[in-house]
């Protein structure tokens, strides 16, 4: 048996690629992302009472890797990218049914001229289709007891540093409130792909329309330069 669903929402979010996004949500807090919703379901009636949740549930579509099909055996990153678990044992983009289940904050639902949500720390690129909204609710779904198999607590974070270069393009180029902190942030997470270690080799990842070029050595990052792109 198949089943159709159909987006209730839309993603506005600064990622305008997979590379760079944080591996989980609430990781880089300063990405301030739109849930913005679809006809019919953009009526004042069908968020009334979710304001009082500070946090939500998002179940969305993987829409960017769905050609690339699933495995039943992946290679978390967490894992340093060679060892394999199952699919169902990881958070892989790349699912049987490519849907993915984020725990972000709700910081506002807004109601003038259809309706969105503002998101806190949310791990979406820009344009991902969201099938659902629901509510967190902490006494039954917060459980600090858990055994988080080989996910057992937060990544090391890498020091991130600014090239006088870097910082004088931040000044110039006047983006978005919180952009530094959003920068610093998602290059904490170290978004090499797992084992990639070259001090050479400049990386580039997109926030907003901004190209933010960065090194990484040893356990520090460099922002190098900060392009501004037309999208
Ligand atoms: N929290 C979700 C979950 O557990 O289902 C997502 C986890 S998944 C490992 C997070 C990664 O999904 C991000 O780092 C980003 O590279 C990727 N991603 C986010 N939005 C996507 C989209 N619309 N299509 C494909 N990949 C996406």
């Amino acid at each position: 048996m198949n089943y159709t669903f159909e987006p209730i929402g839309v993603i506005h979010s600064p990622y305008r690629e997979k590379f760079g996004i944080p591996r989980q949500p609430s990781l880089a807090t300063a990405a301030g992302v739109t849930l913005q919703l679809l006809p019919p379901y953009n009526h004042p009636d069908c968020v009334r009472g979710l304001e009082a949740f500070s946090h939500v549930w998002i179940s969305f579509v993987f829409h960017q890797t769905l050609e690339r099909g699933w495995q039943p055996l992946v290679r978390p990153p967490r894992l340093g990218g060679n060892a394999k678990v199952g699919v169902f044992a990881s958070r892989s983009t790349h699912r049987p049914n490519p849907l993915g289940l984020s725990l972000v904050e709700l910081v506002s639902v807004s109601t003038e001229g259809g309706v969105s949500l503002q998101l806190a720390g949310a791990d979406l690129l820009d344009g991902t289709p969201v099938l659902d909204i629901k509510p967190y609710i902490p006494f039954v779904e917060s459980r600090p007891d858990a055994a988080g198999g080989f996910v057992d607590g937060p990544p090391p974070l890498l020091k991130v540093e600014w090239s006088d270069a870097a910082l004088r393009q931040l000044t110039e180029l006047e983006p978005p409130p919180g952009f530094a902190t959003l920068v610093e942030q998602v290059l904490a997470q170290d978004p090499r792909p797992a084992y990639q270690d070259d001090p050479q080799r400049v990386y580039g990842v997109m926030l907003y329309c901004y190209n933010v070029r960065f090194g990484i050595v040893g356990d520090k990052a460099t922002v190098l330069e900060i392009l501004r792109e037309n999208q």
